[in-house]
């Protein structure tokens, strides 16, 4: 069973206690005293050892060497007999770097030993072999923590729990985040996170909440499946929040995770066998086409994709966006044959739109800030352009919001004119999720759809197609506003 570790590295023995105990209630089974950063701080080593037998949860006790990215620069005699003083008080493991044990070999009598690698630049040299060495050097934990540069460095580390004996391995930085919330799938005998609102010992920690909550560290084991979401940034991603609702809501023995990713090929050649389906956010839209066996046919005629699911031993490409898209204009005015559209945007979102409600029977019209590419995907689709400073007066029944007006600018909006009678308005933005926009058109008495019901209904479009159940669609709005109350997006896709 995958231990879950929180770093501590307050100096007052007080707070260590406190922390510890913070820790405890936030599900941790060990905390890690990061010695090093305590006595930086200032701290006593004497009183934070003492204080090792009142902690609410067995101790590490960390050394980090400064060579290995930690704040000690001291002597090795001084270094041992501090490990010595922190094994006599109590410490469960203590954790020393192999490059000083392999130099000057040393045993705690009662604490269990990690035998540790990092490399903070990259993706290490042979740790695989690292391990092995460790082994040699009877460690009872092998450990090794490299960096990931994209999502495709995930690979090498996934594959260093192939060995035998116990390994705790996790690639740090924001590309490394899935090593750490797959820790139980992969098998790692610790993973490090930190408490919510405190920072991380290392780049790329993630919260309590995150591992144990949102993706279950608890119920993952091999036989779980793994999806995700691709993207760059990804931090933001509202995708893990209602993916993992829905798998936990039906039961399901699946997590899903955000993989930043720049380069998408390299990272779906090196990691896409063990995916079990995927979704995919700006700007990989594009990039995956060529690896399908399978396009649905509306992915196919827009262009991009969205969603990566396994069907009958192949991999299917989707885009629940031009489905979703659709689904909101006949929410906001019922049936689309027939009724006058116009779309803003004519970018990837705006290319769905006019795809999905022309595919839909509407009649479509098209208007973009820059006229070129409103001409040329008019030409394309087949319908109206109309000048960006020709809008006042544009007769819709549906006025569909595709760009980014109005996205983390509340005082934006794409629509500075009167609204039609008994209109509909549809805005794909979601941050803020009540937009300008949407705010007017309410007031003329229009019908109004917001962006997060476009992006719940995606989501759920991509859950059936995976699961073939319905995901839990209130829950996962409801999941949505609570996060979005709380902690506001930077960003949103
Ligand atoms: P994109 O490809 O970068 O296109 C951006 C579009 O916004 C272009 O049409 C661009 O016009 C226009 N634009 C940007 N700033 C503008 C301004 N100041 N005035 C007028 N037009 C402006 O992005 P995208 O992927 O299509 O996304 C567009 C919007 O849809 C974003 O707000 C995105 O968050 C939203 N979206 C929502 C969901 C959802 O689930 N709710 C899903 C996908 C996308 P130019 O061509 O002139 O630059």
């Amino acid at each position: 069973m995958t231990q879950v570790v929180v770093p501590l590295s307050n100096p007052e023995p007080r707070f260590l206690v406190e922390h510890s105990r913070q820790a405890k209630a936030a599900g941790a089974d060990l905390i890690e005293v990061r010695l090093d950063l305590c006595l930086h701080e200032g701290g006593s080593p004497s009183a934070i050892i003492a204080a090792l037998p009142s902690l609410a949860l067995p101790a590490i006790v960390t050394l980090r060497h400064a060579r290995e990215h930690g704040s000690w620069d001291g002597g090795e005699d001084d270094r041992l007999a501090l490990y010595q003083r922190a094994d006599d008080a109590g410490a469960a493991w203590i954790d020393r770097e192999l490059v000083f044990h392999a130099a000057r070999p040393w045993r705690p009598q009662r604490a269990k030993l990690i035998l540790s690698y990092h490399d903070f630049a990259g993706p290490g040299v042979a740790p695989a072999a690292k391990i092995k060495a460790m082994r040699a050097c009877r460690a009872d934990l092998a450990k090794i923590a490299v960096t990931a540069r994209d999502a495709a460095d995930l690979a090498g580390v996934r594959q260093l729990f192939d060995g035998e004996g116990p390994v705790a391995a996790m690639a740090m930085g924001e590309h490394g985040l899935p090593s750490r919330l797959l820790a139980g799938v992969w098998g790692s005998a610790m993973v490090f996170a930190r408490m919510p609102g405190m920072r991380g010992s290392a780049p790329g920690q993630p919260d309590t909440a995150d591992l144990l909550g949102m993706c279950r560290l608890r119920s993952q084991s091999a036989a779980t499946a793994v999806y995700g979401v691709i993207g760059s940034p990804i931090a933001h991603s509202l995708s893990p929040l209602v993916h993992n609702l829905a798998f936990a809501h039906h039961r399901l023995d699946a997590v899903y995770v955000p993989f930043r990713v720049e380069d998408a090929p390299a990272f779906w050649d090196a990691c896409g066998s063990w995916l079990a389906g995927l979704s995919i956010t700006i700007p990989h839209k594009h990039a995956l086409q060529g690896r399908m066996d399978d396009l649905e046919p509306l992915c196919d005629l827009v262009g991009a994709m969205n969603t990566i699911a396994r069907r009958d031993g192949g991999l299917t490409g989707a885009n629940t966006d031009a489905d979703a898209i659709r689904r909101c204009g006949e929410r906001a005015i019922g049936a689309l044959s027939g009724r006058r559209v116009l779309v803003l945007g004519a970018g990837g979102a705006g290319r769905a739109a006019v795809f999905a409600l022309k595919a839909a029977g509407a009649q479509v019209a098209l208007a973009n800030r820059t006229q070129a590419r409103a001409d040329e995907l008019a030409r394309e689709v087949g319908c109206r352009a109309v000048p960006w400073t020709a809008l006042a007066g544009e007769p819709f029944d549906l006025l569909v919001n595709m760009t980014a007006v109005g996205l983390k600018a509340p005082e934006d909006t794409p629509w500075p004119h009167p609204f039609p009678a008994a209109a509909g308005v549809f805005d794909s933005v979601y941050n803020p999720l009540e937009t300008r926009l949407i705010r007017e058109a309410r007031a003329a008495g229009c019908r109004s759809v917001l962006g997060l019901d476009m992006f719940i209904d995606q989501a759920c479009a991509q859950f059936r197609r995976w699961t073939g159940l319905e995901a839990p669609a209130e829950a996962m709005r409801a999941a949505c506003l609570e996060r979005l109350a709380s902690r506001p997006l930077t960003s949103q896709g």
